[in-house]
């Protein structure tokens, strides 16, 4: 049978991109690994087939070849064997973190690092602005402590891996090219289990909660970070934890509002402090009392700026402002008094205004003295 094209093979183009053809790779490789296809003598030859094709295509030199003489050119070239050196990383490269498990990269059967672990932390924003201490519980892998982290039940061996012979490593033939790879049936180890542990099923590890003490500095804001080294979960016995990461989340708050370091509020203000100016006394996130002179004739949605007031930056330095919008106040329950003053100074405007306006009593009054027109007496 006559070869196939290569880029037929990978399911590309003449124009495809290295970047196309790793991913069509990878997609195919992955489909017809013989770890996924034990048995299957057609898996194996796709599988050859498409490593092959992703060989020279890869290659910018030997894909220049191909293109101009096909097959027949690279018969003339070193097709490599085991020369390939450079394929082998790459291989594992792109297929560990399909078949490699998570533990992200290592060495091959080396012991696994633990992995990170993340988690979100949700504070207020007066917690943001002071700085807090919280305690917080996550779950984390650790080592189980009846076998060790090796996962054979006590008083038993792992055996020796019989796919690889203890290797950790396999290598794949196919044709003018091998391939070496970690044993994906010991995971690189070596060795499998076959009286697995109890209380962790073979697998070394257990569940467990950690807690610990964040502290949150003051001025950090949504999306922060607070790693703790080593707080993650368990590696392989004489490998390293993993880390601790937490994302911080700031809750919003109901009356102040963040802009980077600065904070924004609404405060009231009443109709004749903002005619007259004046001292007026804001509240700030913290509770701090700041009072702050308003100018005469203040207008509703001004912005008072008070400096130094707004959230603290968590690298140290200055800190932000607090931006207090002006809200005038018009009154609405007018005592009597206030009500002669308003009138008096409409009266100044030469704005007309109508009469007083009957209160509830006024009405009753009304009432008993018959005045009232007789619909509004109904049910
Ligand atoms: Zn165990
Ligand atoms: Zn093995």
């Amino acid at each position: 049978m006559a070869k196939r094209d290569y880029y037929e093979v990978l399911s590309v183009t003449r124009t495809s991109t290295e970047v196309e053809i790793t991913k069509a790779y990878r997609k195919l490789a992955m489909q017809h690994h013989p770890d996924r296809n034990a048995g299957d003598a057609e898996a194996e030859v796709r599988f050859k087939e498409v490593t092959e094709a992703y060989e020279i295509l890869r290659d910018p030199q030997k894909r220049g070849v191909y293109d101009r003489h096909g097959h027949a050119g690279l018969a003339g070239m070193n097709g490599g064997g085991s020369g390939a050196g450079g394929l082998h990383d790459l291989f594992d490269d792109l297929l560990g973190s399909f078949f490699g498990g998570g533990g992200g990269r290592r060495n091959r059967g080396g012991p696994r690092p633990g992995r990170d672990i993340q988690a979100v932390l949700d504070i207020d924003l007066v917690e943001a602005a002071t700085g807090v201490k919280k305690t917080q519980t996550v779950p984390r892998e650790e080592l189980c402590r009846d076998c060790g982290g090796g996962g054979a039940r006590p008083g038993t061996k792992p055996a020796a891996c019989r796919r690889c012979g203890g290797q950790g490593v396999v290598v794949l033939n196919q044709g003018f090219l091998s391939v070496q790879q970690t044993c994906r049936a010991c995971d690189g180890k070596g060795q499998v289990i076959t009286d697995p542990c109890g209380p962790c099923r073979g697998r070394g590890r257990v569940e467990a909660r950690r807690t610990l003490e964040v502290e949150i500095p003051a001025g950090v804001d949504t999306g922060n970070r607070i790693r703790y080294a080593g707080e993650g979960d368990a590696g392989d016995p004489g490998a390293p934890r993993g880390d601790l990461e937490f994302v911080i989340r700031v809750r919003e708050h109901k009356f102040f509002h963040r802009d980077g370091h600065n904070l924004l509020c609404a405060w009231p203000v009443s109709f004749a402090r903002a005619a007259l100016g004046g001292p007026v006394e804001i509240t700030t996130l913290t509770g701090q009392k700041v009072v702050h002179d308003l100018p005469r004739g203040t207008q509703t949605d001004e912005v008072i700026r008070l400096a130094g007031h707004g959230m603290p930056n968590p690298r140290g330095g200055r800190k932000g402002d607090l931006l207090v919008q002006v809200v005038v106040q018009t009154p609405t329950q007018l005592t009597a008094e206030q009500e002669q003053l308003f009138r008096r100074l409409a009266e100044l405007e030469n704005t007309p205004v109508p009469g007083p306006k009957k209160g509830l009593f006024g009405k009753l009054k009304d009432m008993i003295a018959g005045e009232d027109p007789a619909g509004e007496r109904g049910a």
